[in-house]
């Protein structure tokens, strides 16, 4: 891939809420396409990757206090449309008096899930520039049936001329009506894509797999070019088109402190150096050395300072030269 290049995350980023309810609440924000951006942009600085974020906000104070926070994480913003009149999707997280966490979400009628409601997006408009399409089950989950039909059109057409078209399989079943209709989207997608990044958890319940093992042998046979299957802590397996599974280790970590964003920052990892044409066992390396950063820090988004040697660390060339295809 050539140097300085385009990718775009599809997605949804919401407002935050933590503390305890009817008490003192911490705003912030974060989603699962939103996170992967900011730790790509982190990662991908030295090798002047572009990384912009495509969603849909409000016309609201918060919606541009969004956006001001996203420039300030290094995101390209002009893939965003803003929509009068609808507003961000918002969460709360509720820490109780023992630590244990539970999530509120009001999203239903977030501006994200408009993003498609007009006649062609900036997305759309700008298929021909980039060089790769970041997508997850959630950015999925979040658009209506039109909007999902869009999305799926635009990686065909991004497939269509080489460009990487990458699904994480993020499966969240109490945003989807019913499992069935997941399932056919996940199915699609999983055609479309030249990348796939599969958590196993994810793959076992989405498909109701008896067992993880049974999860991971049924992964590896999507009909996607590049795998990568995440495991936890467990080694992860990944196969380049054509080639062999490889099992790359995961970094060992004492104590973890918030697997929140593990999935995410892997991604991110992962990316950045097969954007650079390293091949995919040592993307999975930093990938999952990444991960293991983040999981050492408390929420999503860990502070830039606490992963500063990663970001930049140089590039590793791809043994055999050549960059993805
Ligand atoms: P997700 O966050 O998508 O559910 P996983 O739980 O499989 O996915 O974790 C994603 C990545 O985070 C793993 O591939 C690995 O790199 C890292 N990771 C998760 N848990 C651990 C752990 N206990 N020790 C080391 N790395 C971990």
């Amino acid at each position: 891939m050539k140097a300085g290049a385009r990718v775009a995350l599809f997605g949804e980023c919401m407002l935050e809420l933590q503390g305890q309810a009817f008490g003192l609440l911490r705003q912030g924000f974060g989603g699962d396409t939103f996170n992967t951006a900011v730790y790509l942009a982190r990662c991908g600085q030295a090798a002047g990757l572009h990384v912009a974020y495509a969603t849909a906000l409000g016309d609201d104070p918060l919606s541009t206090g969004l956006l001001e926070r996203w420039a300030g994480e290094g995101l390209d913003l002009w893939l965003v449309r803003r929509l009068p009149g609808r507003m961000p999707g918002l969460y709360m997280i509720d820490v109780d008096a023992r630590g244990e966490r539970s999530f509120s979400y009001w999203r239903d009628a977030s501006a994200a899930r408009a993003y498609f409601d007009a006649e062609i997006t900036p997305l759309e408009a700008a298929a021909d520039t980039i060089d790769a399409l970041y997508l997850s089950g959630i950015s999925l989950a979040i658009l209506p049936p039109e909007g999902r039909e869009r999305l799926f059109a635009l990686m065909l057409r991004l497939r269509d001329r080489g460009a990487m078209v990458v699904f994480d399989n993020n499966y969240r079943p109490r945003l989807w009506p019913d499992t069935g209709i997941a399932i056919g989207c996940f199915d699609t997608a999983y055609v479309l894509a030249s990348v796939a990044l599969v958590t196993a958890d994810d793959h076992q319940a989405l498909f109701g797999l008896p067992s993880l093992e049974a999860a991971v042998a049924e992964a590896q046979a999507l009909p996607v070019p590049e795998l990568v299957i995440k495991r936890g802590a467990a080694p992860t397996l990944v196969r380049a088109p054509g080639g062999p599974w490889q099992a790359v280790p995961t970094e060992p970590v004492a104590r973890v402190v918030d697997t929140t964003a593990a999935g995410d920052s892997f991604a991110a990892g992962y990316l950045s150096r097969r954007l650079a044409g390293t091949d995919v066992a040592q993307a999975a390396r930093f990938g999952n050395r990444l991960a293991a950063r983040v999981i050492q820090h408390p929420g999503a988004l860990i502070p830039r300072d606490a992963m500063a040697d990663l970001a930049a660390e140089p590039l590793l060339p791809a043994p055999n030269g050549r960059p993805h295809a």
